[in-house]
């Protein structure tokens, strides 16, 4: 794809392109920008002198320090690319960017091999008392009793979350002769297999593993992913590594459960608050701590400099680099026409994502009427976005989605039908999945605004909202009204009310578009009902 920004026509060939480094940048990066351009490297810029040195800078190349504001963005009018040395762009306004035609780049996967072998250091320090043997042995004591280690060949290693880091630790495990179950729910087994590991419902991992790992991004989803039953649930004896991040593990109930011995021992290299002001973990016999220290190697700030100057270079020719963030490429009419579709196509992967029985290893989307005439990747990357977004540390857009699909063993396919039965354009998305299929259909109402016009086999005209409740249920009097008072009882206000059904009497689906988000509590007792066969909530 090539990149299409109009600012493109600045730093024309022959030109040398001048680069602004920010923050400073790995020696071999910096190597690699002075070869084809103009370099200036400063230590850390504040906004007023940024906005003063960005005029006829073509890339500016940040970490996490400098502040790449819309005022900045505004005096680089001869910006065509910002890049962070690293993987937050928390610092970079991403939207003024985009909207300036600027494309923001990051370097997503310089850190994978550092962070996996940190992890297994950390595995292992755990597993053999490495920290507090040291420290007995610096107060002068030989005391190898008390530090009797367990070994991890031959023992089951659980990675929750098989993404970049996983899939290394869990290569780097089977290396050390351990067994990896790994749960994942949206990656397919076979890319499980693929590294030598078997995917498995969470459950199953917690009672199975000796060591779980963790090494998902932090989202509503994971949010204290493990609390107080998850830790129940493991095996007595379990030790526990986290060198994703802090929030993910309920801190009070891992040190509950150390203190009653049923974890052995954790290690921990995140923490909720980081530096963390409560000690009591860090502290505990039988834990290993290092302060964020997963990605810093020499090797990864290295390969990230490196990384960033391949990217800047690539930008630079108006090629289009694997860590774009946001989606420059698509400026203009171009992207106008599109974004209503896209639109569309991101509401319904992410409610595939949400709906679908089981974890999706397969997408079809099919293009009917109008839409078969468009152009199908960036309307199928769209459905990649709402299925992928969330489920991963990387900001998922049209330009990186099919990549990330794959890398997930996610199989995509698309299809054209210049007809369609009723309506002038319609987008048919089915999941594939190992529970079963499952299918949604989208149009646009007024040629702007999504419409969800099926649902598995039901015609239903949904207008989707941020909350939604789905309900399968038999279709016969009082239902809706006996939901409804369930979630009344909850504080949750209904704003509206779709019904899809076959026959009278039949099994219906019930859609309630909602002002608030649903409580777990509320979700189970709507599933306990007489009628009910299936509740599930989505937000969009
Ligand atoms: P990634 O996006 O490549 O992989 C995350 C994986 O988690 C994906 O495969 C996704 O499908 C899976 N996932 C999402 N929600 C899940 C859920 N509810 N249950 C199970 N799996 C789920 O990310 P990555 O680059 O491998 O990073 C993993 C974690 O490591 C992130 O939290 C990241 O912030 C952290 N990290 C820490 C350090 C450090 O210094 N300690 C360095 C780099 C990354």
């Amino acid at each position: 794809m090539a990149l299409a920004t109009d600012r493109q026509k600045v730093g024309a060939v022959g030109v040398r392109h001048r680069v602004l480094v920010a923050d400073g940048l790995g020696e071999a990066g910096l190597r690699r920008l002075r070869e084809s351009c103009e370099v200036q490297v400063f230590g850390g810029l504040s906004e007023e002198e940024l906005c003063a040195r960005l005029e006829g800078v073509h890339a500016l190349v940040v970490r996490s320090r400098t502040r790449v504001t819309r005022r900045a963005l505004e005096a680089g009018r001869d910006l065509r690319v910002v890049a962070r040395a690293g993987v937050g762009v928390d610092n970079i306004d991403v939207e003024a960017a985009t909207r300036a035609g600027v494309l923001v780049i990051n370097t997503p996967d310089s850190s994978v091999r550092a962070t996996a072998e940190h992890t297994l250091a950390m595995l292992l320090a755990c597993c053999r008392n490495l920290p507090q043997a040291y420290q007995s042995l610096q107060r002068g004591e030989w005391s190898r009793e008390a530090f009797v280690g367990t070994e991890v060949y031959g023992k089951t290693l659980g990675v929750v979350g098989l993404g970049r880091i996983g899939s290394e630790v869990a290569r780097l495990a089977r290396g050390v002769g351990m067994r990896v179950l790994a749960y994942d729910p949206y990656v397919s087994a076979e890319r499980a297999a693929h590294l030598g590991s078997e995917l498995v419902p969470f459950e199953r991992l917690l009672e199975e593993a000796d060591f779980i790992t963790l090494h998902v991004p932090l989202s509503a989803q994971t949010r204290g992913m493990i609390g107080r039953d998850q830790l129940r649930r493991m095996k007595r004896g379990v030790r526990l590594v986290n060198c994703a991040r802090g929030g993910l593990v309920d801190e009070e109930a891992l040190l509950e459960a150390l203190e009653e011995g049923h974890v052995a021992g954790a290690a921990l290299d995140v923490f909720a608050e980081e530096p963390p002001r409560d000690l009591r973990l860090v502290r505990h016999p039988r834990v290993v701590a290092t302060p964020h220290l997963g990605a810093s190697t020499r090797e990864a700030q290295e390969a990230i400099g490196v990384d960033v100057a391949e990217q800047v270079l690539q930008a630079l020719a108006g090629r289009l680099p694997r860590g774009a963030v946001n989606v420059a490429a698509f400026r203009g009419d171009a992207w106008e026409r599109l974004s209503p579709h896209l639109e569309l196509g991101r509401v319904l992967g992410a409610l595939l994502r949400q709906l679908s029985p089981g974890p999706v290893y397969a997408v079809e989307v099919r293009l009917e009427g109008e839409l078969s005439h468009v152009e199908p990747s960036p309307l199928v990357a769209s459905v990649l976005v709402g299925l992928l977004s969330g489920v991963t540390d990387q900001v998922v857009n049209v330009v990186n989605a099919h990549l990330l699909a794959s890398e997930r063993g996610i199989r995509v396919v698309e299809s054209r039908q210049e007809t369609s039965e009723d309506f002038a354009s319609l987008m048919v998305v089915t999941a594939h999945t190992p529970s079963g299929d499952f299918q949604l259909g989208g149009t646009l109402f007024g040629r702007s605004e999504p419409r969800i016009v099926r649902i598995g086999h039901y015609r239903i005209d949904l207008d989707p909202a941020p909350y939604m409740l789905f309900a399968w249920n038999t279709d016969r009097p009082g239902m809706i009204g006996r939901v409804g008072t369930i979630l009344g009882r909850h504080g949750v206000n209904i704003a509206g009310m779709h019904l899809g059904r076959e026959s009278p009497g039949g099994v219906a689906v019930m859609v309630l578009t909602l002002d608030d988000p649903v409580p777990p509590d509320a979700v189970a007792e709507i599933r306990s009902l007489d009628g009910i066969y299936d509740v599930k909530v989505a937000r969009l």
